[in-house]
């Protein structure tokens, strides 16, 4: 087994990661079946905050600047202004609807960003998965490297992970979502980028659709962790994603043929 690089960013962000993400799957545990109660407020249509998102945020707000003296886009801030430089992007939660259920499909997710993001951390403590990539090095699943580039080229062959939320109007539906799922041969729900990415990783899905409603915190890590193990992410349009916004859209594939079939099933505007 290959260890992931001595980098002077990495560890000092996968520690951070574990550190943060092991108290958040403490808070879960003992609230046990009272989980709900650690809800606060609702802040949109698919968004819930919990004691857990305010208190991942303060940890974060305290530690990072140790790490990288960097401004810092984090999910749960008042305002979000993408910076020119570079920067951190954090989700402190990723999965809040999965972690006020009690269920496993959460994570913390951490991303240096400069110009496109080059180092990000992912961990999601209740399925015990860590993911750990750096541009240009590679991408490493519970310190074992990740590749990817082989698996179906057919959409009839392949598993899709989808979201589905009051964000994908029936616009949406028909022209990215419908012809995807009704061609796959099944589609999985994670609810939580995280959650999509760690099993796209793992082979147990072929590629990965989120048409809207999720933000830059959410594939900052994510995208560059499928990249850096040789898969493909591009926008709904198959452009390259950009990092100079806060919305996002995705499409995430384990190689370009499959990413090629999926927007070609995609009806036009
Ligand atoms: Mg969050």
């Amino acid at each position: 087994m290959i260890p992931p690089p001595d980098d002077p960013l990495l560890d000092p962000m996968t520690a951070l990661a574990r550190e943060i993400g092991d108290e958040l799957l403490a808070m879960q545990r003992a609230a046990g079946a009272q989980i709900g109660a650690l809800v606060l407020r609702r802040k949109g249509a698919a968004d819930l905050v919990t004691e857990a998102d305010e208190h991942a945020h303060r940890r974060l707000l305290a530690a990072l600047p140790a790490l990288s003296d960097l401004p810092v886009v984090l999910e749960e801030s008042a305002r979000h202004r993408i910076p020119d430089g570079p920067f951190w992007v954090c989700d402190e939660l990723d999965g809040t609807i999965n972690f006020s259920r009690g269920r496993p499909g959460w994570g913390i997710s951490l991303a240096r960003v400069d110009g496109v993001p080059t180092h990000g951390v992912f961990y999601l403590p209740a399925l015990g998965v860590l993911v750990q990539a750096v541009r240009g090095r590679g991408t490493w699943l519970n310190g074992a490297p990740v590749r990817l580039g082989a698996g179906p080229v057919a959409l009839t062959d392949a598993v899709a992970g989808c979201e589905l939320n009051p964000h994908h109007d029936p616009v949406l539906r028909r022209r990215y979502v419908d012809p995807v799922t009704l061609r796959t041969l099944t589609t999985t729900v994670a609810a939580c980028a995280v959650e999509a990415a760690a099993e796209l990783l793992q082979g147990r899905t072929d590629l990965y659709l989120n048409c809207r409603g999720a933000k830059i915190w959410d594939f900052a890590a994510t995208a560059l962790a499928v990249e850096a193990a040789g898969g493909v992410t591009r926008s709904l349009d198959g452009r390259p994603l950009c990092w100079d916004a806060v919305e996002m859209g995705v499409l995430f594939a384990a190689n370009a043929a499959l990413a090629d079939a999926v927007q070609a099933a995609f009806e036009p505007a």
